[in-house]
């Protein structure tokens, strides 16, 4: 079992077809993709890396980032890939961790020597022409075996607590998730594309594989980045397009769709699929997504340590309007997807009753072996083969998850259990408010009191006694935040996660 199979197999049956896009232009077909990665893995090889060893992909979206994972798949590697945005420090960090021999890099990304490498190379240059190479025939450099707990990829945590944890993704979890992609979210077929609107280093980069099991195109945007005008644009000359989007980015797609006066047909000309998730997706702009777009988005809950498969909320549910609880289901993340178990439990590990907030437990093929070299952390993830998550939420009767928040972002005032992110979808209802994040700040008599962190749209004016008063009305009492804080932007990680960890320390350190 080797995800290079999955390039080897299109190269056979569909060779002449173009698989790469950068923009409109053609990059590779299947066939000279896989001459490219095929004469890298035979370069690695010859200069002495084997089966096992890490590389580092430390790159912005590029044509090549597909051409380099699959090179080193073919010859057996562990892609350690990092996000674009991280400091040269954070990266020396976790090459030392992963013990990475090489990396690919570019130069936009970084322009310094990193430390604990043989060789670091430039992507873009001659030096990385001559390793990827076509080699004349694909088919006489032979796939390393390997065996399904073999690791592909090793994905460091964004940590926004603590030191990143590498996690260890094999084969076989890597496969298992492109195949469950056909049931629980979207069956893709040849005529389709994909776009790499967020960054390939983190999870948008593993819907390659599926993609490639369809032998679908792949198109990376000229930009590299999220410019909604790129994508609609590119989604009218060679879409539809399918592609994953974190709930801020598909406020920005909607957002401009709106502004541009766009209608729901022109939204399906661009795009077939839209999968978000990643982080909560509020109500309000779920909705106004549904009215903008139309019913193209599709859900996912997972995390990097069961990367893509959880639950997902399909198509189908989110277009059942009449369902008696179809409100409540566009608030939940869905259903277990086919290839796990999903359950919610209290801290001795027994499930809670219908209904009743837990920890939320994953088991299946898509669950990582464990983080590299931390068997510490390790050991408190996965217990009795079951993932901890570290999120908690509810089960309805039909299977449907309602995600409440964080295990760590939970705050108790006065004993009461306050899920900030329930505050945070009231907040975001009132008219001028553009961003809310709320969190626990320390009180003596109350352990622990709502803060609420609003950043307001620009050129409004907002109060606490009319953002209060919407409170009022909508939530119990004890939940109200009792101090506004208007902020003009909310920390946030690289991967625009907002770091609650930073608003609590602002808090305690007055
Ligand atoms: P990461 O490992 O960086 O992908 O982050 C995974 C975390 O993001 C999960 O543990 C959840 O807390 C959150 N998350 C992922 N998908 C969703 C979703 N659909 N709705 C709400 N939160 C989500």
């Amino acid at each position: 079992m080797n995800l290079a199979h999955l390039l080897g197999r299109q190269a056979r049956t569909a060779g002449a077809q173009i698989a790469i896009f950068e923009g409109t232009q053609a990059w590779a077909t299947h066939v000279q993709w896989a001459a490219r990665s095929a004469g890298l893995a035979q370069r690695m090889h010859q200069a002495g890396l084997v089966p096992g060893d890490r590389i580092v992909i430390f790159m912005r979206n590029h044509p090549r980032y597909l051409e380099l994972l699959w090179g080193a798949w073919w010859a057996g590697l562990v892609v350690v890939p990092v996000n674009a945005k991280l400091h040269p420090a954070e990266v020396e960090w976790i090459i030392d961790n992963a013990q990475a021999r090489w990396a690919f890099v570019t130069e936009d990304v970084v322009s310094v020597a990193l430390k604990g490498l043989e060789r670091q190379i430039n992507a873009q240059s001659a030096e990385a022409d001559a390793l990827l190479a076509p080699v004349a025939d694909w088919t006489s450099v032979l796939i390393a075996q390997r065996e399904p707990n073999d690791i592909a990829w090793l994905f460091y945590t964004s940590g926004t607590t603590g030191r990143p944890k590498g996690v260890m993704l094999t084969h076989c979890n890597l496969m298992t998730m492109g195949l469950t992609y056909f049931v629980d979210v979207d069956p893709i077929a040849r005529e389709d594309a994909i776009v790499y609107a967020a960054p390939m280093s983190h999870g948008c980069g593993l819907y390659a594989i599926p993609h490639l099991m369809a032998g679908a195109r792949h198109v990376v945007p000229q930009s590299g980045g999220v410019d909604p005008a790129e994508l609609f644009s590119l989604g009218c000359d060679i879409g539809p397009l399918s592609t994953f989007a974190a709930p801020t980015i598909v406020k920005r797609l909607v957002d401009y769709a709106q502004l541009a006066g766009l209608t729901v047909s022109d939204a399906t000309h661009a795009f077939k699929t839209i999968v978000y998730g990643g982080a909560p997706m509020y109500f309000a702009d779920l909705e106004r997504a549904l009215r903008v777009m139309g019913t193209r988005f599709v859900q996912i809950y997972g995390q990097g340590e069961t990367p893509m498969v959880a639950t997902a909320l399909s198509r189908r549910h989110i277009a059942d309007i009449d369902h008696p609880r179809h409100v409540q289901r566009l608030a939940s993340v869905g259903v277990a997807q086919t290839t796990v178990q999903v359950r919610v439990c209290n801290e001795q590990g027994q499930d809670v009753a219908t209904g009743e907030t837990g920890e939320v437990l994953v088991r299946g093929a898509t669950v990582m072996a464990g983080y590299w070299r931390n068997p510490e952390a390790s050991g408190a993830a996965l217990r009795d083969g079951w993932l901890w998550t570290g999120d908690l939420g509810c089960m309805d009767g039909d299977g449907f998850l309602t995600l409440k928040d964080r295990s760590k972002d939970l705050l108790i005032s006065g004993g009461s259990n306050i899920y900030p992110r329930e505050v945070e979808e009231v907040l975001l209802c009132v008219a001028g408010v553009a961003e809310v994040a709320v969190v626990g700040g320390p009180d003596p008599e109350w352990g622990e009191v709502v803060v609420a962190f609003i950043v307001a749209q620009t050129g409004v004016s907002l109060t606490a006694a009319e953002l209060d008063a919407h409170c009022l009305q909508h939530i119990a009492r004890f939940k109200r935040p009792k101090q506004y804080i208007f902020v003009t932007e909310l920390p946030k990680n690289n991967y625009g996660k907002v770091l609650k960890t930073e608003l609590r320390a602002r808090l305690t350190e007055g």
